[in-house]
């Protein structure tokens, strides 16, 4: 059965382009009705915080990326990475290397010096007159002649010659793991069967097969993974996406984007992957959809109109009341918060024209504004001339109106309009302006009603001289 995994450090925050990896894992695993495990990988202990690791299972259930399982932390098993280094050496895959900082050095400027790359085949790897209180890191006899071919699911082939690889350390002098071998033991006793992640990684499998195929060697039962390393995203300039692009960050998008997680998951699988030419994807159709040979070898480009064109199609297909709820998250509303109730009621009205949640809100604001309206500047002039006399004109017949519907106040407001002689638009702009403050708004009639009659006749009042 299909096993992957994601496997994040968490040294910040679940970063967009993590994201994207994780949620091709699931997919991947769901597809063929497999498990999809989390991975923490925590031992670079100065960087690796608690509030790192919350913002990584956070992001991860805000976005629906739901892992099977326990999570597994990797600085609790260093004990079995150390164990596995040990059989290594047992069995002669690896060796104790007893180099001292200084010959490291002097091997370090002689490469340099030769202008080739740093190579450590120890001379330990023969030696068999080991000193019995020296210090010594662990490292791998890799092998030293042929060639590793990795049938990477999304690079194609790739083959590194293996004089091109070196014996890279295991254990550190200190007994700690190293990283290439802690994901090769967390990986193989995790069961997983595929490691799907970003192509910054390709160059670790190479150095990462090594140590599977000795374990193999040594007690059976670790085959090689099915590798996919996936392009990485780029920034609108081609650049690897970082920080001076925008937001890398997953809170970002929800907190400060106002991002619903169906856009963002939406988009990032379209983000490097394509069925057709799909744009809006459901998770189910996803599921039932993805595959690796869809996913594209170049990097692709973050786009974020594209992003809040998607958002806004979720804004409008999302449930109303689950909408208010967020709004009034937004805005700070208690639970009981009667307030509420005026959200949910325009939501029909003002979701159809937002990109994000936190312009939704905004446009909610003349909602709960307190009288007299502070009326923003561009607004001012449709105040000015027959302004004052037509609100007057409105105020008389919508007072009139006791059955305060849509239907009922726009044929109020029609009448003013004929009576008056002039247009629709006319009456409508400076009751728009009195009602909101605002030169745009949902339509009028739904203000209206959404602000009852009181409020509204109230806020009329107010610019009748
Ligand atoms: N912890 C690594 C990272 O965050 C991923 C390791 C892997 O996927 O093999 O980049």
């Amino acid at each position: 059965a299909v096993v992957t995994r994601f496997a994040p450090s968490p040294t910040g925050f679940l970063h967009i382009g993590g994201a994207r990896t994780a949620l091709f894992n699931l997919l991947y695993a769901r597809h063929h009705g497999g498990t999809f495990r989390l991975r923490i990988e925590d031992t670079d202990r100065a960087r690796s915080t608690q509030p790192a690791i919350d913002a990584i299972l956070s992001g991860m259930r805000w976005l629906g990326l739901d892992w099977d399982g326990e999570e597994v932390y990797q600085f609790a098993r260093a004990d079995r990475h150390a164990e596995v280094a040990r059989t290594m050496v047992e069995h002669g895959h690896a060796y104790r290397c007893y180099l001292t900082q200084e010959e490291l050095e002097a091997m370090r400027a002689e490469a340099q010096a030769a202008k080739q790359p740093l190579r450590i085949r120890s001379p330990w790897r023969d030696r068999t007159d080991h000193p019995a209180d020296k210090p010594y890191v662990v490292r791998l006899r890799a092998p030293t002649e042929g060639a590793v071919t990795i049938e990477d699911q999304v690079q194609g082939s790739v083959t590194v010659q293996n004089a091109e690889l070196d014996d890279l350390v295991l254990l550190r002098s200190n007994g700690t793991p190293t990283y290439m071998l802690a994901v090769v033991v967390d990986d193989h006793d995790m069961g997983v069967t595929h490691v799907i992640r970003g192509d910054d990684h390709l160059n670790n499998a190479f150095r990462q097969l090594p140590i599977y195929r000795a374990m193999d060697a040594i007690e059976g039962g670790w085959p090689d993974p099915v590798y996919a390393h996936i392009p990485l995203i780029h920034g609108s300039d081609g650049a690897k996406l970082s920080k001076r692009h925008g937001a890398v960050g997953i809170e970002a998008y929800r907190d400060d984007l106002g991002i619903l997680p169906e856009a963002l998951d939406n988009y990032l699988l379209r983000l490097g992957w394509g069925h057709g030419d799909a744009e809006i994807i459901s998770r189910a159709e996803a599921i039932e959809w993805f595959d690796l040979a869809g996913v594209g070898k170049s990097p692709s480009r973050f786009d974020l109109k594209k992003l809040e064109n998607l958002n806004g199609h979720y804004i409008r297909a999302a449930d109303d009341a689950r909408l208010a709820d967020l709004i009034a998250e937004k805005l700070g509303f208690d639970h009981d918060d009667t307030r509420r109730s005026i959200l949910l009621a325009a939501m029909p009205s003002l979701k159809p024209r937002a990109a994000n949640l936190n312009e939704l809100a905004a446009t909610t604001a003349f909602l709960f504004a307190p009288r007299p309206l502070v009326v923003e500047d561009a607004a001012q002039p449709l105040l000015a001339g027959e302004a004052p006399a037509l609100l007057g004109r409105l105020h008389t017949a919508l007072d009139a109106v006791h059955n305060w519907d849509t239907e009922t106040t726009e044929a109020a407001v029609r009448s003013v309009a004929e009576d008056a002689g002039v247009k629709l638009g006319q009456v409508a702009q400076p009751l728009r302006v009195a009602l909101t403050g605002r030169k745009t708004s949902p339509g009028i009639f739904d203000v209206l009603v959404l602000l009852g009659r009181d409020e509204s006749l109230a806020r009329i009042a107010d610019h009748i001289p």
